[in-house]
């Protein structure tokens, strides 16, 4: 079975990890790393992205709308919810997946003081020109690279184009800490109150729970033990395919957290691998793009001047419950995220676009441990599917 997402660190990283626990400087190290690299002044390092996202706004201290694209990830507009901000929700468009920058204007009121650029499964959108139509508005303009690491538009890394920027370091984006998230800013005024308010965070969770937690994630994509695991998780869970979700609105106590000193070590020891395991990523995606053109599925469109970091390549397909069992009876394993959209889960009705991308997208793997004739399989493997389907285009 080929997973949907496998950790992007080795046996040998998480062993380093527990050598090199006990490092003084690790998170130090990381932040200056991620500065310089992203050419920033300041950079923070929290539990989750959600929390770079929730401690942002925090400082910000501006209560109102953050509008951002309604197929999202759910604890975006949840962590918006917890800062006592009004999540508010624009509906994307059909081949990019992310909202436009004409769409992003007909939702503009004096209410909103937030703006989310989201780089959506590590698909860079055009965040220089979401600022120039923002231009005459007082907004903050945070991205959303929480799955863009290494991601680049126009040749320049996404997370420096904004006030601020906010990365994930979790199991299913482009470098896997197990947890972990970073914010990056330049602004001197936020970065003041943000070093104020995150001392009040909880501690991290400690270096052994982090390391049993990466270690049996680790494991358990050992391709015997995912099928079994796999199996028994459908028996139990049940897989859904298309669902209104509903959002958390209680703040759990601990929410404000720190990054574990194992996930930032095992962030810096990756960082040096970043740029292979982002080619990695977009070598898969090209063969997935080569072979399945011209195909009965729709393709990602990526804006142009876009070189995404494909945490996964997302196809849209007529039937998505039936697709994905058809792929995984032969092998291979779909994500099937996100399976709603934000605006449904906040009873607003009339973004199609949004709706129609929850009941359609499958991600394609692209973790960097795929090699080309995996990918080419799961080429295979689909057409299959496909052409013994009638009607499958969209
Ligand atoms: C994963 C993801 C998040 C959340 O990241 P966490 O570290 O899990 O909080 C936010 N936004 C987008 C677009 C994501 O893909």
């Amino acid at each position: 079975m080929i997973p949907r997402f496998a950790p992007t660190y080795t046996w040998t990283d998480l062993f380093q990890g527990i050598v090199n626990g006990r490092r003084q400087q690790v998170e130090a190290e990381l932040c200056s790393r991620l500065a310089a690299m992203h050419d920033v002044a300041h950079v923070f390092l929290v539990s989750s992205a959600r929390v770079a996202l929730y401690a942002l706004l925090k400082a910000y201290n501006r209560p109102g709308d953050v509008l951002m694209p309604a197929y999202n990830c759910i604890v975006v507009p949840e962590a918006v919810h917890f800062a006592g901000y009004n999540p508010s929700f624009v509906d994307i468009d059909r081949g990019s997946l992310n909202m436009t920058p004409d769409a992003l204007m007909k939702c503009m009121s004096p209410a909103v003081s937030v703006v989310l650029a989201t780089h959506l499964f590590g698909i860079p959108c055009d965040v220089g020109e979401i600022r120039r139509v923002l231009e005459r508005h007082n907004v903050l303009v945070i991205e959303d690279a929480a799955p863009a690491l290494g991601a680049e538009f126009r040749g320049r890394l996404v997370g420096k184009a904004a006030d601020a920027a906010i990365i994930s370091f979790q199991s299913t984006k482009v470098i896997s800490g197990e947890s972990g998230g970073a914010l990056l800013t330049n602004n001197d005024a936020l970065a003041g109150k943000l070093k104020g308010l995150l001392q009040a965070a909880t501690a991290p969770d400690s270096g052994l729970e982090v390391f049993l937690r990466s270690a049996s994630r680790k494991a358990a994509t050992d391709r015997w033990v995912y099928s079994i695991a796999q199996r028994g998780y459908r028996l139990l869970q049940q897989e859904r395919m298309y669902e209104v979700v509903p959002p958390h609105t209680r703040m759990p106590s601990d929410f404000l957290k720190g990054c574990p000193k194992f996930s930032a070590n095992l962030v810096l020891n990756q960082l040096e691998r970043l740029s292979w395991n982002v080619g990695r990523r977009r070598k898969l995606a090209a063969i997935y793009q080569e072979e399945l053109s011209g195909q009965p599925l729709r393709l990602p469109s990526p804006p142009e001047g876009a070189s995404p970091a494909w945490i996964q390549y997302p196809v849209q397909v007529k039937d998505k419950g039936s697709f994905y069992r058809y792929m995984q009876k032969n092998g291979v394993d779909l994500t099937w995220t996100y399976r709603y959209s934000c605006a449904e889960s906040y009873a607003l009705e009339g973004l199609e676009n949004s709706r129609e991308a929850a009941k359609t997208v499958l991600g394609l793997p692209t973790h960097p441990s795929i090699t080309d004739s995996q990918a080419q399989l799961v080429c295979r493997t689909a057409k299959r599917y496909l052409t013994g389907q009638r009607g499958t285009y969209l």
